[in-house]
C-alpha cells in the first residue's frame, strides 16, 4: 500500500472545511448523495451509447440506486451506489487533488475571516471533503463500469491518503463506489436513522434515483411489552424527477430544496421560471436566478449552470451551449423529449431542437423578470444588484432580444436616487428635451462633477450616469430607445440639441480668440470651439461621435490596444466664463498661450486624462500664480 500525499490545495480546502463549517455538518450526506447521483447518471448514459456496457447491464452493471447502511454501534455509515465507479487513477484524480476549476478560483477568494469564508464555502458547495466534517477515517471502494478490479481509498483527511488493490469480500461484485465513513464525535449524532431519513428528504428527495436506508427499526412488542429490533431496508427519497411534476403539485420548498440539491447553494434562489412546452418541440425548462451571482461570473473560465437531460436521462451539465453567455448566471435543468441520446457538446451547437430551445428559453427568462421589474420592484432591486451587468452584455450582443434588455437594464441618474430604468427618464422628459443623454468614463463621483453636466443641470434636464467600464462600449452600439435618441453628452454633437443662448455677434466676437487658442495647443487639439454646454467651467474636451471617449482610450490601451492615434480631443470653450472674457480683451499673446494651456490641461484633468507633462503644466501655472499675486 503507497501512501500518498495530498495535493495542497486539498489540504487548504479541508483544514477550512474542518474549521469553518460546523454550523452545517449535515450537507456532507447531501454531498455523498449527489456524487452518487452523478455516477449514475453517467452510467446510465453510457450504458444506453457505448456497446460494450451496453452488455454488461444485468451483470456487472446493477440497476441504479443508492444505499444507505446504518450501523449504529459502531457508528459505521455506508454510501454505496450502482454508478460509474473509479479505477486507480480516477481516485487520485478526483479524491486527491484539486481538479475542479471552480474550487481553485474559490480558494484565491478566502480572506482568512473565518465567517465571510464559511459563506463563500456556503455559495459553492464543498463536495467529497465535507465527509471528514464527521470522520476521521473514510474508506472508499470504487470499481469503474466495464473494469474488474475494485480499489480501496483511505484516508484521515489530514495527511494524505493511501490506494490497494482490493479481492475477496471487499471487492465489490458490480461496478460502483462504496464510502465508508466511521462517524467520529461530531458524526456521531448522524448514527441515527430518523436524522438520517431527515437529512435524505430535505436535501435528496429529488435525485432521480431510490435511495434506500437499512437500519435496525425499533417496534413496539405489545406481547412482550419492550420494543423489538428489526433489520430493514426502505426507500427514503421520493426519487422522482421533481421537474416533470406539474407546477401545482410543487411547493416554493420543493422549488427551492431541488436547487440546492442541484447547486451545492445554501440560500434560496431569488425567483425561478418553470415551463413545459408541448407542440412541434416537447422539453421542459427550470430555470433559477441565484440571490448571490456565482463567484465565476467574471471569469472566462466560467462553468455554465445548465444541465440537460433528454427524456429524463442526465446528458451532461456546465455546457455553456444551452443560454447564451450573458445569461451564464442562470440555474436549472433542461430536459428535452426530443434530441437524441448520444448528442455531443460538438453536435449541440448546431442542433436545432436545442437551438429553438434556447431561443425560446432566453424569451422566457427576459419577459419573466420583465414581469419581475413591473410586479416586485423590491424583488426586482435585489436582481439588478446582482446581474445588471451581464444584462448590459446582453444589450451589446443579444441583437434580437435588445429592446426587452433595454426595459431590463437600471441607470444612476442625476434626478433619482438609486436607480432608475429608461422607460421612467423618458416619461421625466422635458416637453422640449431632444434625446436621453447619459454620460460615461470613470467613477460615479467624477462623473457627477463633470463640467459637461452643467448645462443640463442648468436647464433642469436628467442625465444618466454610467460609471460601468463597460458601458461606453455597450451604449455607444445603441443609438436609440425607442422612438428616442439615446446621447452620451462627453460627444461633440450631443449639446447641438441645446443650442439657443450665443448669438452670432457673439460667435464673431469670439473667433479671434478660438483660433490664438488653436495656434497655441497645436497638434494637441483637433479644434477648438465656443461651447454651449457650459456653465460654471470655462473649458471641458469632448470627443467626436465616432471616437472613442478619452478615458475609453485610456482603457483600451492598458488591455493592450497597440497602434492607437493620439488623442485628439475638441476642446470647448465657455464664451460666458470671467476667464475667457478677460481672454477677450488681452492683447498679451504669451499670456494667452499660457491660459489656453491650463485650460486644456485642467479639462483633461476633469475628464480623469493624465497629463503629458505635468512638469509644464506646474510651471506654467506657477507662472500665471506669480503674476496674479
Ligand atoms: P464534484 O462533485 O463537484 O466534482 P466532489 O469533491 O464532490 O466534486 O467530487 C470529486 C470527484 O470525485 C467527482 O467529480 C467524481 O469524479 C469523483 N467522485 C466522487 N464521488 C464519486 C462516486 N460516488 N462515484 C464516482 N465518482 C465519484
Ligand atoms: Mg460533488
Amino acid at each position: 500500500m503507497s501512501k500518498q500525499q495530498f495535493q495542497t490545495e486539498v489540504s487548504q480546502l479541508l483544514q477550512l472545511i474542518v474549521h469553518s463549517l460546523y454550523s452545517h455538518p449535515e450537507i456532507f450526506l447531501r454531498e455523498l448523495v449527489s456524487n452518487s447521483s452523478d455516477a449514475l447518471d453517467k452510467l446510465r448514459h453510457l450504458s444506453l451509447t457505448d456497446e460494450h456496457l451496453k452488455s454488461l447491464v444485468g451483470s456487472s452493471i446493477a440497476p441504479p440506486r443508492i444505499d444507505l447502511v446504518l450501523d449504529e454501534a459502531a457508528k459505521i455509515l455506508t454510501l454505496s451506489d450502482t454508478g460509474i465507479g473509479m479505477n486507480e487513477e480516477d481516485l487520485i484524480a478526483h479524491l486527491g487533488t484539486i481538479a475542479r476549476s471552480g474550487t481553485k478560483n474559490f480558494l484565491s477568494q478566502l480572506s482568512g475571516d473565518a465567517k465571510k469564508d464559511s459563506n463563500l464555502i456556503g455559495q459553492f458547495g464543498v463536495g467529497f471533503y465535507s465527509v471528514f466534517m464527521v470522520s476521521d477515517k473514510v474508506e472508499v471502494f470504487s470499481r469503474k463500469a466495464g473494469e474488474e478490479k475494485t480499489f480501496k481509498w483511505t484516508s484521515d483527511g489530514k495527511t494524505g491518503f493511501e490506494i490497494a488493490e482490493v479481492t475477496g469480500d471487499e471487492a465489490r461484485a458490480t461496478a460502483g463506489t462504496t464510502v465508508l465513513i466511521h462517524l467520529n464525535e461530531e458524526g456521531a449524532q448522524y448514527a441515527n436513522s430518523w436524522r438520517l431519513q431527515e437529512i435524505v428528504k430535505k436535501y435528496s428527495d429529488h435525485i432521480a434515483f431510490p435511495i434506500f436506508l437499512t437500519y435496525d427499526k425499533s417496534e413496539w412488542n405489545a406481547e412482550k411489552k419492550e420494543s423489538d429490533k428489526t433489520r430493514v431496508t426502505e426507500q427514503v427519497n421520493a426519487a422522482s424527477a421533481m421537474w416533470q411534476r406539474s407546477k401545482s403539485e410543487l411547493s416554493d420548498e420543493d422549488y427551492k430544496e431541488f436547487y440546492k440539491s442541484i447547486t451545492g447553494d445554501y440560500e434560496d434562489p431569488l425567483f425561478w421560471f418553470h415551463t413545459r412546452a408541448e407542440g412541434t418541440l416537447e422539453y421542459t425548462t427550470l430555470f433559477y436566478i441565484p440571490a448571490k451571482a456565482p463567484l465565476d461570473l467574471y471569469q472566462a473560465e466560467y462553468k455554465g449552470g445548465i444541465k440537460l437531460y433528454v427524456k429524463r436521462v442526465f446528458i451532461m451539465d456546465d455546457s455553456r451551449e444551452l443560454l447564451p453567455q450573458y445569461l451564464r448566471f442562470v440555474r436549472g435543468i433542461i430536459d428535452s423529449e426530443d434530441l437524441p441520446l448520444n448528442v455531443s457538446r460538438e453536435i449541440l451547437q448546431q442542433n436545432k431542437v436545442l437551438n429553438s430551445i434556447k431561443t425560446a428559453s432566453v424569451k422566457k427568462i427576459l419577459s419573466e423578470l420583465k414581469h419581475i421589474a413591473a410586479n416586485d420592484k423590491d424583488k426586482y432591486a435585489l436582481f439588478i444588484a446582482e446581474y445588471n451587468r451581464p444584462l448590459k452584455e446582453g444589450v451589446y450582443g443579444d441583437f434580437a432580444n435588445r429592446d426587452t434588455l433595454l426595459e431590463l437594464v437600471r441607470f444612476k441618474s442625476t434626478k433619482v436616487d438609486g436607480l432608475t430604468s429608461l422607460a421612467e427618464a423618458k416619461e421625466r422628459m422635458q416637453s422640449d428635451q431632444k434625446a436621453l443623454y447619459y454620460i460615461t468614463g470613470g467613477a460615479e463621483s467624477m462623473l457627477r462633477n463633470s463640467p459637461l453636466l452643467e448645462i443640463y443641470k442648468k436647464k433642469g434636464i436628467e442625465v444618466l450616469i454610467l460609471d460601468d467600464d463597460i458601458d461606453e462600449i455597450v451604449f455607444s452600439s445603441v443609438p436609440k430607445y425607442g422612438e428616442v435618441d439615446l446621447k452620451a453628452v462627453n460627444k461633440s454633437n450631443a449639446s447641438d440639441d441645446l443650442k439657443d443662448e450665443s448669438t452670432p455677434e457673439q460667435a464673431e466676437e469670439l473667433k479671434p480668440l478660438l483660433e490664438k487658442i488653436k495656434a497655441a495647443l497645436g497638434d494637441a487639439v483637433k479644434d477648438v470651439r465656443a461651447s454651449t454646454r457650459l456653465a460654471d467651467s470655462p473649458s471641458v474636451i469632448v470627443s467626436d461621435e465616432d471616437e472613442p471617449s478619452a478615458r475609453m482610450r485610456q482603457m483600451m490601451q492598458a488591455m493592450g490596444q497597440k497602434g492607437m492615434p493620439e488623442l485628439q480631443p475638441t476642446l470647448e470653450i465657455n464664451p460666458d466664463h470671467e476667464i475667457v472674457k478677460k481672454l477677450l480683451a488681452h492683447s498679451d499673446d504669451a499670456k494667452v498661450a499660457d491660459a489656453a494651456w491650463l485650460l486644456f490641461d485642467q479639462a483633461l484633468l476633469l475628464e480623469g486624462v493624465p497629463l503629458k507633462d505635468p512638469a509644464t503644466f506646474v510651471q506654467r501655472l506657477n507662472r500665471v500664480l506669480n503674476q496674479s499675486i
